[in-house]
């Protein structure tokens, strides 16, 4: 199987500064917000990134797709890593991948209709003529369920599924191979999330779109991905199938995040085992005896096939 987008061993340190006792010095501490990540993401297939806020999550989607810088790794787009080409090169290569963000309405220009928004990536890579920039804007509207009737409305008129949709027509302009969709229903009320993400599922089969999909809520990923990674401060704890990680999760993390998936039908609750934060960094994940170290990613066990867990208890891991 081929892969769309490939990152290998991918770090990203952020540098802060701490007051220390001379007024004048302050020292540079190191931050490591995203520590040897390694993802595939096959060919039209979906990939859920999840972790609670601050593991790292949407500092591994920007670094995919370039928009801050590794501090280590590799990102293989379509085979051709794009990791150190200039900006004048990326060009052909950021097309073929786009990103939409939980904040649709920070992302689109509040002067600007909304087939001049979904238009504007045909004036940045200069496609088109400006009647047929118009008539594909408006197509695009229709793809994503919104009508061409919408086509000269101003954000400001839109729900958030709407402005949402908005952002998704934006994206598939340029026909990208990859997507990535950071948190991108986070902000929806339950019934508006449900309605984008089978817009997203419908888009990926008919599109043959390969999606990155991040969320800091396992639930939301369980209808749409083919696969899961777990993160936890900056590492990937376990990655698997998606089946895999609901049925048969290994890691203590991936099962606290389990836990709090809230299940509204008393009579299926689960017990919850509620483990404090110590309880939880103590436990060491359980390991099949059969299960070895992947030479690609040493901090990674495999458990079964398409399954690795990370080998390490999570305690004296800093933040
Ligand atoms: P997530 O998307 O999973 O919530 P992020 O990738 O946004 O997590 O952040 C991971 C960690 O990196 C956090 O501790 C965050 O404070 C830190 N971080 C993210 N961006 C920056 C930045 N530009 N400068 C300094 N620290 C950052
Ligand atoms: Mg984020």
């Amino acid at each position: 199987m081929n892969h769309a987008l490939e990152i290998k061993n991918l770090s990203k340190s952020f540098y802060k500064k701490q007051a220390s006792k001379g007024f004048f010095r302050s020292n540079l501490v190191e931050h490591c917000a995203v520590d040897n990540v390694s993802i595939v993401v096959p060919e039209r297939k979906i990939v859920g990134l999840v972790g609670e806020s601050g593991s790292g999550k949407s500092t591994v989607g920007l670094m995919s797709m370039r928009l801050l810088e590794p501090s280590g790794g590799n990102i293989i787009l379509n085979g051709t890593d794009i990791t150190k080409l200039s900006p004048e090169e990326l060009k052909p290569h950021r097309a073929q991948m786009q990103i939409i963000f939980q904040d649709s309405y920070s992302s689109l220009n509040p002067m600007m209709t909304l087939w001049e928004i979904v238009a504007e990536p045909f004036v940045i890579h200069k496609m088109h003529d400006a009647k047929q920039r118009r008539v594909k804007a408006k197509e695009l509207l229709d793809i994503v369920g919104l009508g061409s009737v919408f086509a000269n409305r101003y954000p400001h008129e839109l729900s958030g599924g709407q402005r949402q949709r908005v952002s998704i027509a934006r994206a598939l302009a340029l026909k990208p191979k990859v997507l990535i969709a950071d948190e991108p229903t986070s902000a929806l009320d339950v019934s508006v999330k449900a309605q984008v993400i089978n817009l997203l599922h419908d888009l990926q089969s008919e599109m043959g779109l390969s999606i990155l999909f991040i969320s800091h809520e396992l639930s939301v990923v369980r209808s749409l991905a083919d696969q899961i990674v777990v993160m936890h401060r900056g590492r990937i704890v376990e990655q698997a199938q998606t089946e895999q990680i609901f049925q048969n999760a290994q890691h203590p993390y991936t099962q606290s995040l389990l836990d709090s998936i809230p299940v509204l039908n008393p009579h299926l609750r689960r017990r919850r085992s509620f483990q404090s934060a110590e309880e939880l960094t103590a436990k060491k994940p359980r390991l099949p005896k059969d299960s070895f170290i992947n030479p690609e990613n040493p901090n990674l066990a495999q458990v079964s096939d398409n399954h690795f867990v990370d080998a390490e208890p999570l305690e004296g891991r800093s933040l």
